[in-house]
């Protein structure tokens, strides 16, 4: 029994209770009360107290839209077209590099994510070929939640049940040999990939048959929705509907699906996306920064459409910093609407946890700090030059904090950063051979930034 006295807890409990003067109680990996640290203190007298003494709480952060796998290459997307980006930029990399080094810039992005307050991450494309063995125990080891979601794609030439059923069983197979490894910090659900440009499969078959397991299994899916405007316009040009229309057609949208981006997204297909309780994640830093479009965000959100955020990956962000994300959420949606009131600060912090949650489909022991959940926690020292002082701790969240003011996370009741260390690796070590490999990778694929300043 652990006992977190003498906090602020921002619960984003039903009531959205911010508690001063409060402590939390903490039995295994569950949180099992939240109350006035008076009370507790003499409930559980005997528990080992953790004095966190003018701290903040948060519920873990949990980012919906993560490509853990691309750190190794962080800078090396700047100033590009999606198209190029993957076609001369990820393509490559996925194909030539070793899975040691997937595994590696997996490592080095959850540790960004930690020291990020992040405690839960969907990983959108995991590669059929990645060494899945070391890629839990990286997990594990770091003690972050993870939804894996497995790359799957049609297979080339006709379609027909058989063979839709050959192509989705081998990645079944997989995925019921990892899900819920690492004491259920593994999660794996379906990375789809529907048509976004020429050349491109879609084969019902598969897509109904995809539907159909992620059901059995009560698992998720996952995938890249009406993007950017060349994606969007393949659909209406080559199937006569727009993206969600296809989508619902293919049986693969509903509220075990999160879709990633949904920048062109019509009044329709909000519609769509509403009735039928799809998730939706929003980037918006990567978004700007490819200029990929821009969500409606507020006209989601009105529609009852559930949106989480997500930082997309180092290549296109270029970090993994959810604080940035809320932040930008909120500027972005001001912005193109002209309006100060346009995004709140609360619901940026709601799309990061309870939100998060629900599209991951862990509303019920994700997302807040209430008694019965998971013990997933980041208290944030805001007794900072950039956090203080605390008038209104959601705004000092979301419009002031960063990843420096993250002291200390737990998952499931384990510390996984404490005082500012990560717990479950060599930092140091990573570090290096993340350069070692990032450089000898860029070579081999002869990568180069965007600088064009002199460098000697
Ligand atoms: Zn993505």
């Amino acid at each position: 029994m652990l006992l977190i006295n003498d906090v602020t807890a921002v619960t984003m409990d039903a009531q959205r209770r911010i508690l001063s003067n409060a402590s939390i109680a903490i039995d295994g990996n569950q949180i099992v009360a939240v109350d006035t640290s008076d009370v507790l203190k003499t409930r559980f007298a005997s528990a080992e107290q953790f004095q966190a003494d003018g701290m903040v709480v948060i519920p873990g952060l949990i980012d919906t839209h993560a490509h853990a796998d691309q750190s190794l290459l962080r800078g090396l997307g700047d100033l590009m077209h999606w198209i190029p980006f993957l076609d001369d930029v990820v393509e490559p990399y996925l194909v030539k590099r070793d899975p040691a080094d997937a595994v590696l810039a997996n490592t080095l992005a959850m540790m960004e994510m930690l020291r990020c307050g992040t405690t839960c991450f969907v990983s959108p494309n995991v590669d059929p070929r990645d060494d899945y063995q070391s890629l839990s125990e990286a997990i594990g080891n770091l003690g972050i939640r993870a939804v894996l979601g497995r790359f799957i794609i049609p297979a080339s030439g006709k379609d027909n049940l058989e063979i839709a059923k050959t192509t989705v069983n081998a990645a079944v197979n997989v995925m019921n040999k990892w899900h819920g490894s690492q004491n259920n910090l593994l999660t794996m659900w379906f990375g789809l990939d529907v048509p976004r440009r020429p050349g491109d499969t879609d084969h019902p078959y598969f897509y109904k048959t995809v539907s159909e397991q992620a059901e059995a299994m009560d698992v998720g899916i996952v995938y890249h929705f009406c993007s950017e405007i060349e994606d969007a316009n393949y659909i209406v040009d080559n199937y006569g509907v727009r993206p969600a229309e296809w989508s619902k057609d293919n049986y693969a949208l509903g509220s075990n699906v999160l879709l990633i981006n949904g920048c062109q997204v019509t009044p329709l297909e909000i519609e769509i996306l509403a009735e039928t309780g799809t998730n939706l994640v929003h980037s918006p830093v990567a978004n700007m920064k490819m200029a990929t479009g821009i969500l409606p965000l507020v006209d989601v959100l009105n529609a009852g459409v559930n949106v989480s955020l997500g930082t997309d990956g180092a290549l296109n962000n270029n970090s993994y910093d959810m604080f940035s994300e809320m932040k930008s959420a909120c500027l972005l949606q001001n912005a193109i609407r002209q309006s100060p009131t346009a995004m709140t600060a609360q619901t940026a912090l709601e799309m990061a946890t309870v939100r998060g949650a629900k599209a991951i489909g862990r509303e019920d022991d994700l997302g807040s700090i209430e008694p019965n959940k998971m013990a997933d926690l980041v208290l944030l020292d805001l007794k900072q030059v950039n956090t203080y002082p605390i008038h209104d701790p959601v705004s000092n969240i979301v419009f002031s904090a960063n990843a420096r003011n993250v002291h200390t996370v737990f998952v499931a009741g384990r510390k996984v950063l404490d005082d500012g260390c990560i717990t479950g690796m060599d930092e140091a070590m990573v570090l290096q051979s993340a350069q070692e490999r990032g450089e000898k990778i860029c070579a081999e694929l002869k990568l180069s930034g965007s600088n064009t300043w002199p460098v000697s």
